[in-house]
């Protein structure tokens, strides 16, 4: 049986994103926000950002999926693409962890080309021990530890995404 450790607990995140969604609006001031959430992961976090970003704001979907093997250039690959164009538009991707950093250096960059006026990263988790490229990440939830982590729409294997906290997995 798996041992779930709590490290965010459910009032923890929900406060946070309350003060993070302050961080964030104090930037964009007046500016429509496109919300980009990367799947699958950033589901949770990204609707509860959405809420308490308020009514104006818009959000769409980008899958990602990726496989960083053994090189540091690592693979990574659309697997469900925007169903809109970013020209003109004030975007925020919004991640749920940024670990090596790879997968958000090719999304940065995939995105950057299509014309927004601005881009911008939040990611709720950051794991700057394990970075492998340089990213830039302008709101930041939680800094973490390297320690594998799940639950609040983060998997293993697919499973634990529902799980309303944070936790640090530790078992079979
Ligand atoms: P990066 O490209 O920055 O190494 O990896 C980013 C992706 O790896 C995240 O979007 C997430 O899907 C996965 N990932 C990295 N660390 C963890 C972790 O501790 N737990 C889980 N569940 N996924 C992680």
């Amino acid at each position: 049986m798996a041992d779930i450790e709590v490290l965010l607990s459910e009032e923890q995140i929900a406060e946070r994103i309350q003060s993070l969604a302050a961080e964030i609006l104090a930037v964009y001031g007046d500016e429509p926000i496109t919300v980009i959430c990367v799947l699958k992961g950033a589901i949770i976090f990204a609707s509860d950002l959405l809420r308490a970003l308020g009514p104006d704001h818009s959000i769409e979907f980008l899958g990602v999926s990726s496989y960083h093997g053994t090189e540091s250039t690592g693979h990574v690959r659309i697997t469900h693409d925007l169903a809109t164009s970013l020209d003109g538009r004030h975007c925020l991707v919004v991640e749920d962890i940024v670990d090596t950093g790879l997968t958000l250096a090719y999304i940065v960059k995939n995105l950057r080309v299509r014309g927004p006026a601005s881009l911008r990263v939040a990611s709720l988790l950051d794991k700057p021990s394990r970075r492998q490229v340089p990213v830039q990440v302008d709101f930041t939830g939680f800094t973490i530890e390297d320690r594998f982590v799940i639950g609040y729409g983060l998997d293993l294997d697919q499973r634990f995404r529902g799980l309303p906290y944070i936790g640090i997995y530790d078992g079979q």
